[in-house]
């Protein structure tokens, strides 16, 4: 059906949203494709829902292909196998939970393992039956700290979300391929740019995963990767442990007066003037710097952790809390901040500015000691034998000299400082460059955790009961709709690709005159019993000027303009993307406008 301006439910704006900050929420906006619901929850118009539709048709295409079938769960799901799985709590302030009017609880889904597992126990119980995989295309609902940049980040969002279910482990390897080149296949059929990082789990729990990563400045994710094809979420990135350093001669440590060295710049000024050493001055690589944060437990509770780590490098709060969760075993998503002036009170031996690890004295209660209440973590790059200036836990003090291992001990070591363009790639291919991306999906081999917890087991081929193991797999659908206006758009609108456009002509009308717009329609009519989808601007009272600016704010891949030229026998055809700009006869056009849309 041609899509007549003047009746389209449509309104394009002048002005940006004033609570738009990047290109394709100002744009979607302006040009009609969404509407502003609620923060990070959106309506979708008439224009919108092609485009979406379009989207979820290639996703659909592709995951029907690896034999992936369609199903469709409620959004709004029971407390209990949420509270089986312990992600009920876990979740965090993310989960939006509510209670039915006799008081049972529920939630709005974030994600649904829990839910395809129970299906799969329900209905399957034997090898025979697998490998099956299942997934939905669906509303998810996540209370985001942050919604941020319209669809990017919802608290609202569609994502197409499949789950494998394998007898072994081979099977989820399969599975996990399989998906993996789907989703390869999903991106480049929506002119997305991919870069597949690995990745962390997260609070999924589970082993093996990568992100699916489209690079754009405004994306949240920061990457790296090397010039040796080494790619990966900065979270997931992993320091090359320097060999331990053989420490049997080395001098004691000394603890110094260093007054008014709260900073590690300060600190760096002062142990060069009392205590200088020739031709090879202190530097901030010197110092063992000591940060304590706080650990919002899914609980409730605050649970303070030092980080020790070379003082010239900085903490990564997101690093730590990809890698926190085993040490802090809960098994689940932590947020972390740093600790404020009360948390350190009620730990009067931290000195703020001069913590430092316990010195192995009696009295070593002062300090940071492993195993000790406050966790204390450290760098990879703090192995044995490395020695350090650090904070003695008294003011204006610090030690120096202070070795890894013979002098202190901590609770482990932690990934937690900023990766550094320049730093090495962990595979040895070469130094890394950062750059920023959004993450448009991720797979995940889950394993046994949520089979286990849920009692999914088929009976194997010695008929003895086996847990299945999983894998689970999205993509942000309404996120992609946002990256692909994102990364297609210029000063004047939106410029879409071909295979998500709203359509694939846009017919402009300049000029009065009844033939022109008797024309107009008999091309529409032709193109669209030729499948070629025609959005058509028969507005008669709106001036050419306004008619060419909504085509571009609108975006689709080739507007036609009928006007002056249809008394020589021509209409101009302009490329959306190149602005080029074609005369062509008008009895020939359809026919090259169809040849365009098939193309
Ligand atoms: P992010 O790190 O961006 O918060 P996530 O890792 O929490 O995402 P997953 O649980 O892996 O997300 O969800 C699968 C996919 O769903 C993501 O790759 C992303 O494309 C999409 N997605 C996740 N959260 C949102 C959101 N708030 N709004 C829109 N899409 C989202
Ligand atoms: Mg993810």
């Amino acid at each position: 059906m041609v899509l007549k301006l003047s009746t389209l439910f449509l309104r394009t704006l002048r002005e940006d949203p004033v609570d738009a900050e990047v290109a394709s929420h100002k744009l979607l906006v302006r040009a009609g494709y969404i509407r502003r619901a609620a923060p990070g929850i959106y309506t979708w118009l008439p224009l919108g829902l092609r485009v979406l539709g379009k989207v979820e048709a290639i996703i659909r295409e592709e995951m029907n292909a690896i034999g992936a079938q369609e199903v469709h769960f409620p959004a709004l799901l029971p407390r209990e196998p949420y509270e089986t799985t312990g992600r009920w709590t876990e979740y965090g302030e993310g989960l939006f939970r509510l209670q039915d009017r006799k008081g049972a609880d529920y939630l709005l889904a974030p994600t649904h393992e829990e839910m395809f597992t129970l299906l799969v126990k329900d209905l399957y119980s034997s090898y025979k039956d697998l490998p099956a995989y299942l997934y939905q295309i669906q509303n998810k609902y996540r209370d985001e700290a942050r919604p941020r940049a319209g669809l990017l980040r919802g608290r609202e969002f569609i994502m197409k979300d499949s789950y494998s279910f394998n007898i072994d482990d081979e099977g989820l390897e399969e599975a996990y391929q399989a998906h993996r080149a789907a989703y390869l296949k999903i991106f480049a059929r929506l002119g997305l740019e991919i870069l597949p990082v690995f990745a962390t789990a997260g609070a999924m729990g589970g082993s093996k995963s990568e992100e699916f990563l489209h690079p754009t400045p405004v994306g949240e994710d920061t990457f790296v990767r090397s010039a040796g094809g080494y790619a990966a979420n900065v979270e997931a990135v992993t320091t090359i442990v320097p060999e331990a350093i053989d420490y049997t001669d080395a001098p004691a440590f000394e603890v110094k007066d260093t007054p008014d060295t709260p900073t590690i710049e300060t600190l760096v000024e002062c142990a060069n003037e009392v205590a200088p050493r020739t031709g090879n001055p202190w530097t901030a690589a010197d110092t063992l710097k000591n940060v304590v944060l706080a650990a919002k437990m899914p609980t409730g509770e605050r649970r303070l952790v030092a980080i020790g780590l070379p003082g010239d490098r900085n903490v990564d709060l997101k690093r730590v809390e990809a890698n926190i969760s085993s040490h802090l075993e809960t098994g689940g998503e932590v947020e972390l901040e740093a600790a404020t002036e009360d948390d350190l009170k009620k730990h009067p031996t931290l000195i703020k500015g001069y913590i430092g690890p316990a010195l192995g004295t009696d009295d070593a209660v002062l300090g940071l000691e492993g195993s000790s209440k406050i966790l204390y973590l450290v760098d990879p790059r703090v192995v044995a034998g490395t020695s350090w200036v650090t904070g003695a836990n008294a003011p204006g003090q610090h030690v120096f000299g202070l070795v890894a291992e013979r002098d202190f001990t901590t609770d482990g070591t932690i990934e937690c400082v900023e990766v550094h363009a320049g730093d090495p790639a962990p595979d040895g291919s070469g130094p890394l460059e950062t750059a920023r991306g959004i993450e448009m999906g991720h797979i995940f081999q889950l394993g046994r955790k949520y089979a286990e917890a849920l009692d999914l087991k088929v009976l194997d081929q010695n008929g003895k009961l086996k847990i299945v193991t999983m894998g689970s797999y999205g993509v942000g659908v309404t996120r992609a709709v946002a990256a692909l206006a994102e990364s297609n758009h210029d000063e004047n609108g939106l410029v879409w690709p071909r295979n998500v456009a709203p359509a694939d002509v846009h017919l402009v009308v300049t000029g009065k005159q009844v033939e022109l717009f008797e024309a107009a329609q008999k091309i529409a009519d032709e193109l669209d019993a030729a499948g070629v989808e025609v959005i058509y601007d028969d507005r008669p009272k709106v001036s050419a000027g306004v008619k060419f600016s909504d085509a571009e704010l609108i975006g689709v891949p080739t507007i036609v303009v009928i006007g002056r030229g249809l008394a020589d026998g021509v209409v101009e055809v302009k490329d959306r993307a190149t602005g080029t700009r074609t005369d062509i006869a008008v009895d020939e056009v359809v026919a090259e406008l169809i040849a365009l849309a098939k193309a």
